[in-house]
């Protein structure tokens, strides 16, 4: 069973009624356990939000508007048209204030067509004078509206509650994840006991991969007109490959099968990439491309971004990425259409070089150039997605582990932060998929991100992880407190990881 993406909610409404105020309370509020990733400049017209135990992606599709000069009404209906074409749930948004507008009549026209249920949040009902003024938008034709005040945060429990019982019913993936994070929590609650005692004598192995039994998940991402058809056609018409197509789970998507080099893999949505093809170019395309793209990356385990040579990495494509990074999704950047490219042999290094300049967090992720149109080096693709597949099911141990960051931070030590110095005591991997790393230390709120970068670039020098996203969770302990709690149930903890070791597959190295 493939894993599902997050739903969608969207939010939708004229300028000004308070969207992007509403979206950062609710995305804002999430308390994720595994928050840590690399800050960057993009802005957050996508995010991740978590209520009553259910996790949804929540998209303000007013900031997605690409065309300023748009009248409002053109605007709204923009938005309406595309939360309908990708939204489980669709929330529109008015204000109170300014009571009913056309604008407000005409997105709720339009929405009256959507399959997604729809609710309507009375934005700026900051007291009960204009809750009872809002009660006006029943007009609107939706019975049951939600006055809510994203400034001072009233109603919005109340909005949420509403929203998250709209929302489709947790997929399997969903709670699969769910009980992967809960296993991973409790992991390293098990590791904090069981401290000790790694640094001599270890029979485990270095470094060891699972071989994944399922086949390998990967969605093929990136605008409209860079050639993701092409390049699908292409790997598909390779000799080597045997292909099926297979109903995908979520509304309309159909996945391919196929075996490449001796192992099963999965084409995610690869009936959205061939319709996306036939879709015209414009900003319109372009924003259901990303959404679309996110839903795929959202049951992938790598993603290949496709960009266009002549183009280069967009505002868009970094968005994009940036979702496959929050995901923990492998990534490989595939730059098309090279073909077209007047070139020396210094051309391709230029190209890495700018891109790795622009979107400094996706260091981490290899670069190729491919021609989908002649089938130059596309099979290069799916091999760097093959390897980095098993990358991402890579566990280390723990005492080598210990042995690397311990030199680390001996050779550069954090730097203090407010006047306080984190100090680590121990690290352990708590997960795959991926890989997660736990460092107890000392003031670890205060750990600056360019230390974690740092720790980052150590872990990765010593055991590879190329092209997937890692994971620091940093976690308060002092010394003091480690000491006598770990006694008591040391065994216990130890032999878990044990156990835990043994049932892996045999230890194999991943081919590059
Ligand atoms: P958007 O264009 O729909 O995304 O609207 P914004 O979120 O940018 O909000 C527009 C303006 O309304 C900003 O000045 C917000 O501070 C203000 N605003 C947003 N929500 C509320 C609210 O609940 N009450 C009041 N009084 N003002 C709000
Ligand atoms: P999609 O919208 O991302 O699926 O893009 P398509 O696969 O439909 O390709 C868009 C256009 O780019 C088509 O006209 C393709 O023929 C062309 N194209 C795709 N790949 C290449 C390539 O590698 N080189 C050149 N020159 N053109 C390409």
């Amino acid at each position: 069973m493939p894993a599902e993406g997050l739903p969608i909610v969207a939010l939708v409404g004229r300028p000004n009624v308070g969207k992007s105020t509403l979206f950062n309370r609710v995305v804002g509020g999430r308390t994720a356990i595994v928050e840590d990733r690399a800050r960057t400049t993009r802005d957050r017209l996508y995010g991740v939000a978590e209520w009553n135990d259910r996790r949804f992606v929540v998209v303000d599709t007013g900031g997605l508007e690409r065309h300023p000069a748009d009248t409002i009404e053109e605007k709204v209906q923009d938005q309406a048209r595309l939360a309908i074409s990708e939204a489980d749930v669709i929330l529109l948004v008015v204000d109170a204030a300014a009571g009913e507008t056309p604008g407000d009549a005409e997105a709720a026209d339009l929405l009256r067509a959507a399959r997604a249920p729809v609710l309507v949040a009375i934005n700026k009902a900051d007291n009960e004078r204009l809750e009872l003024d809002g009660a006006e938008f029943y007009r609107l034709g939706w019975a049951e509206t939600y006055p809510t005040s994203a400034i001072h945060g009233r109603g919005v429990a109340d909005l949420l509650d509403a929203v998250v019982w709209a929302l489709p019913p947790e997929s399997v993936a969903e709670q699969q994840r769910k009980e992967r994070e809960a296993r991973l929590e409790q992991d390293i609650e098990w590791e904090e006991l069981a401290v000790q005692g790694d640094a001599g004598g270890s029979t485990e192995t270095v470094v060891e991969i699972d071989i994944p039994a399922e086949s390998v998940r990967v969605a093929i991402v990136g605008r409209p007109n860079v050639g993701k058809s092409s390049l699908l056609n292409a790997l598909l018409g390779e000799e080597r490959v045997i292909v099926s197509d297979v109903p995908g789970t979520t509304r309309d998507a159909i996945d391919t099968t196929l075996e490449w080099a001796g192992r099963r893999l999965r084409l995610v949505d690869t009936a959205g990439i061939k319709r996306r093809g036939k879709v015209a170019a414009g900003p319109a395309a372009e924003r259901f491309s990303a959404l679309r793209a996110m839903k795929a990356i959202g049951r992938a385990d790598v993603a290949i971004l496709v960009l266009d040579a002549i183009d280069g990495l967009t505002a868009q494509d970094a968005h994009v990425a940036g979702h496959v990074v929050d995901e923990g999704v492998g990534l490989v950047i595939a730059i098309n259409k090279w073909d077209l490219v007047e070139k020396d042999d210094r051309t391709f290094d230029g190209y890495v070089d700018a891109i790795r300049a622009e979107v400094p967090f996706l260091s981490f992720a290899p670069i190729v150039a491919i021609s989908a149109l002649s089938g130059l080096r596309v099979s290069r693709a799916l091999d760097a997605a093959l390897v980095i597949a098993d990358e991402r099911r890579r566990r280390v141990a723990t005492a080598e582990l210990n042995r690397v960051l311990r030199e680390a931070t001996f050779r550069q030590p954090a730097p203090a932060v407010r006047g306080k110095r984190p100090k680590f005591y121990y690290a352990t991997q708590a997960a795959i998929e991926p890989p997660t790393f736990v460092l107890f230390a000392s003031e670890a709120g205060n750990v600056h991100f360019s230390h974690r970068r740092y720790l980052e670039n150590r872990i990765r020098a010593a055991f590879g992880f190329s092209g997937t996203p890692i994971r620091l969770i940093f976690r308060e302990r002092s010394r003091i407190e480690l000491e006598p709690r770990r006694r008591p149930r040391v065994a216990r903890g130890r032999q878990r990881q044990i156990q835990r070791g043994a049932r892996r597959a045999p230890t194999a190295s991943p081919d590059r």
